[in-house]
């Protein structure tokens, strides 16, 4: 892999949220340019090897920092050594940004309902495009729907409802919907799947899947994305390709 790809920045904060989540910013140089929902390449020397990982990036396409959230893979290469980052570390960032799970992508149906389906660290695309002005005036109904398995795996709540608050500020459809899947008391507790299938999802936020007005976005887990790709395509819904279609996927691992 050559090094010249690759620009050298500095790490300006990390967050942890539980032993295996964190986020952390770092340093933007200007000629990184990309669509919210897309994922740079980081490096990290591991002894004398340059180690890079795919993260989607979290802040948004505006912000002069870069934001990334993270799992920490037990004996991974990265993330095993990625988990110690301190302020003002050094990572290297590839110069260019990657994926097409991007809201410009979709041309038909016409935007009007938005689903954006994550699962752990799949979230962070979705926080992205949420702070673009642009997804707020284009869709009348937003739906985030976020699956952990643990309450304490939640991230990024708070910074939910200030987006919610500021960039979706007179925006009427917007439903924020938590699962927790190891928990039998949460209200929702199931998996995806079983929540399209048995209408429980459209139950919570009053809205259903309909091929002429739905957009919806799944990332997270390759098993989830695969099995809610079935329970959607099961309910009419289509791939989206060309710009034509209702779903549009990432796979996290
Ligand atoms: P996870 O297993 O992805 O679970 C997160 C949520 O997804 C849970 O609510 C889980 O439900 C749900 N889920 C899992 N499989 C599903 C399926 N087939 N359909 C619908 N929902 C499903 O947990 P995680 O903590 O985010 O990640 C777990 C492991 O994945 C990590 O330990 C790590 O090894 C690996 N990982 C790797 C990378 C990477 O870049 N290499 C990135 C992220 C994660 P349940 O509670 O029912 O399982």
């Amino acid at each position: 892999m050559s090094i010249e790809k690759f620009s050298v920045e500095k790490v300006l904060s990390v967050q942890r949220w539980t032993n295996t989540l964190f986020s952390f910013t770092m340093t933007r140089p200007a000629h990184f340019k990309f669509t919210a929902g897309q994922f740079a390449r980081i490096g990290l020397k591991v002894g004398d090897e340059l180690v890079v990982r795919a993260y989607s990036v979290v802040s948004s396409p505006f912000d002069e920092i870069l934001e990334f959230f993270s799992i920490v893979v037990p004996e991974g290469a990265f993330t095993s050594n990625l988990q110690h980052l301190e302020i003002g570390d050094e990572l290297y960032l590839e110069k260019t940004a990657y994926g097409f799970l991007t809201l410009t992508r979709y041309q038909l149906p016409l935007p009007q309902d938005l689903w954006l389906l994550a699962t752990g660290t799949g979230l962070a695309p979705f926080i992205s495009m949420l702070q673009d002005f642009d997804t707020w005036s284009k869709y009348k109904n937003i739906n985030l729907v976020y699956s952990v398995r643990t309450a304490s795996e939640l991230a990024y709540l708070q910074r939910i409802q200030e987006i919610a608050e500021s960039f979706g500020e007179g925006h009427t459809g917007f439903k924020f919907v938590p699962i927790i899947t190891r928990d039998p008391l949460a209200v929702l507790h199931d998996r995806l799947p079983v929540l399209i299938e048995n209408g429980e999802l459209e139950k919570a936020v009053d809205l259903e899947f309909n091929p002429a007005t739905t957009h919806v976005m799944l990332c997270g887990n390759p098993q989830m994305v695969d099995d809610t790709k079935a329970a959607l395509k099961a309910r009419g819904l289509t791939m989206n390709r060309r710009g034509e279609g209702n779903i549009a996927v990432e796979n996290y691992w």
